[in-house]
């Protein structure tokens, strides 16, 4: 049982990226937090979402680019009121490469815990 890339995790199109309203509002926030906001939240699937609890944003990937665009077009430019009640907002994720590059380190944990 190898460890499988998703494609959206190779994909910066595939995912969208989320921050708080400054670089520490999500610090602390754990993956769980977000996944369980998100899926009550809105109606909309995604495939897993990346978040450590050390990152001050996060991402959400799409398995395909009419989800995500789906998704983006409904939060961009919106602020929620996130995990714990934390301010969250939504963008784009950029290309891989220079300092950004942090959403494709580890992979481990996020896709299949189901803890709902
Ligand atoms: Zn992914």
């Amino acid at each position: 049982m190898g460890k499988k890339r998703h494609e959206c995790c190779r994909d910066h199109k595939l995912s969208v990226f989320f921050s708080g309203k400054n670089t520490k509002e999500l610090k602390g926030i754990k993956l769980k937090d977000v996944k369980g906001w998100l899926k009550n939240r809105f109606s909309y699937n995604f495939v897993h979402i990346r978040k450590d609890p050390d990152w001050g944003h996060g991402f959400v990937h799409f398995e395909n680019d009419d989800d995500k665009t789906r998704f983006y077009n409904y939060v961009r430019n919106k602020k929620f009121i996130g995990p714990l009640s934390k301010t969250i907002m939504f963008a784009e994720a950029r290309p891989k490469g220079g300092d950004d590059d942090d959403y494709d380190d580890d992979d481990d944990d996020d896709d299949d815990d189901d803890d709902g």
